[in-house]
């Protein structure tokens, strides 16, 4: 099904005041934005507006009440200057599988990829065309009724901007493993991508940079011994012949990353295993020399390799510079991406 979408361009293009050698991360908004409104139980008022502030009643249920959903995903560049969108279908499905867990509207498929490939296309001048470089996608939803008390609100807003984000030097990052707070429990919300993960993040994740680590390494809730995730990242492990990820439980939220790192990595004859990992076992694994490497896994930073890795008392070091499997994954991903290795996978869709 093809939608109609009323499209009313900015006069005033901000693009030429962007400097692509250096965008600050995070800050850099392309001129438009798609908007969605879910009134009457349907997906309606389907429009590319410029960007610019919305206007919220101060009773609007997400800000009260938590129903808020986002995806994160990337446009890149090949070497002719073609857009393209990675796996864009699978993130309309964790859109919608984050939506259903937050009892809000799931949105079509067909118009999620028709948003995502318009607006796009119509921002493609702004995808930095340095190697690296990508046009970050925010596509998100957040409940619109102005109504205190708990309950599901009854209409929602839909909106996907952009912005250009330069490449991500990844630095190796030191992780702390959180043995007090958890990020989330089997049964809770750890598996949506939904705003209150990230509120429940931040005091950890204070606590962990005033101690020089840079990322938290998130525990199970129940047990506090199994590896779930770190900060916002799958994560990881290269154990003597064996690449190891803790399996999804429930809690942990299913990476598309994580998804591409374990087909690549099968498909090169790696053994790949998906169980429980406890951090004792991590810690042991070093000891005893068969700890080659740990990774973190997400969009932003495809791989994020780990330098130090401390658990109550004991630190442990690694040595990124002779990461094997993780260098690998990256160099495929990105090479995937721009198009100077093959996608025999069909990961790639032309925006
Ligand atoms: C988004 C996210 C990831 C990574 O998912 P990708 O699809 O690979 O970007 C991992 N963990 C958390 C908590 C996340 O929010």
């Amino acid at each position: 099904m093809s939608y109609q979408f009323k499209i009313t361009k900015t006069q005033h293009s901000s693009l030429s005041n962007v400097d692509f050698n250096n965008i600050p991360f995070g800050k850099v908004f392309s001129d438009h934005m798609f908007v969605a409104d879910f009134i009457n139980g349907e997906w309606t008022n389907l429009e590319i507006v410029p960007v610019g502030k919305i206007s919220v009643h101060p009773g609007n249920m997400a800000w009260h009440y938590g129903q808020a959903i986002f995806e994160g995903m990337k446009a890149s560049r090949d070497a002719a200057g073609n857009a393209l969108l990675f796996r864009p279908e699978l993130h309309a499905k964790r859109l919608n599988a984050s939506a259903r867990r937050m009892c809000m509207p799931e949105l079509p498929e067909d118009l999620f990829l028709q948003a995502i490939h318009t607006l796009v296309d119509m921002e493609k001048a702004w995808i930095p065309p340095a190697v690296g470089s990508a046009l970050y996608i925010r596509p998100f939803m957040i409940a619109m009724d102005e109504t205190i008390g708990v309950k599901a609100s009854e209409t929602y807003k839909f909106i996907i901007f952009v912005m250009p984000v330069g490449p991500y030097y990844s630095q190796p990052v030191n992780l702390l493993a959180q043995d007090t707070y958890v990020r989330a429990v089997v049964g809770g919300v750890g598996e949506a991508k939904t705003a209150g993960n990230y509120a429940a993040s931040l005091l950890p994740a204070t606590m962990a940079r005033k101690e020089g680590y840079d990322q938290v390494m998130w525990l199970d809730g129940v047990h506090k011994k199994y590896i779930q995730e770190v900060g916002t990242m799958n994560i990881f492990f290269v154990v003597g012949d064996e690449v190891i990820t803790p399996n999804l439980d429930g809690a942990i939220l299913d990476g598309i990353t994580r998804k591409c790192i374990i087909e690549l990595l099968k498909d090169k004859g790696y053994k790949v295993v998906k169980r429980p990992i406890t951090i004792d076992e991590i810690m042991k694994a070093d000891t005893a020399g068969t700890l080659k490497e740990i990774f973190g896994s997400g969009t932003a930073a495809v791989i994020a390799p780990v330098g130090k890795l401390k658990y109550k008392d004991k630190v442990i070091t690694l040595h990124p510079e002779n990461y094997e499997v993780s260098s690998f994954a990256k160099n495929t991903i990105n090479g995937i991406r721009n198009r100077t290795i093959e996608d025999k996978y069909g990961w790639i869709v032309p925006a």
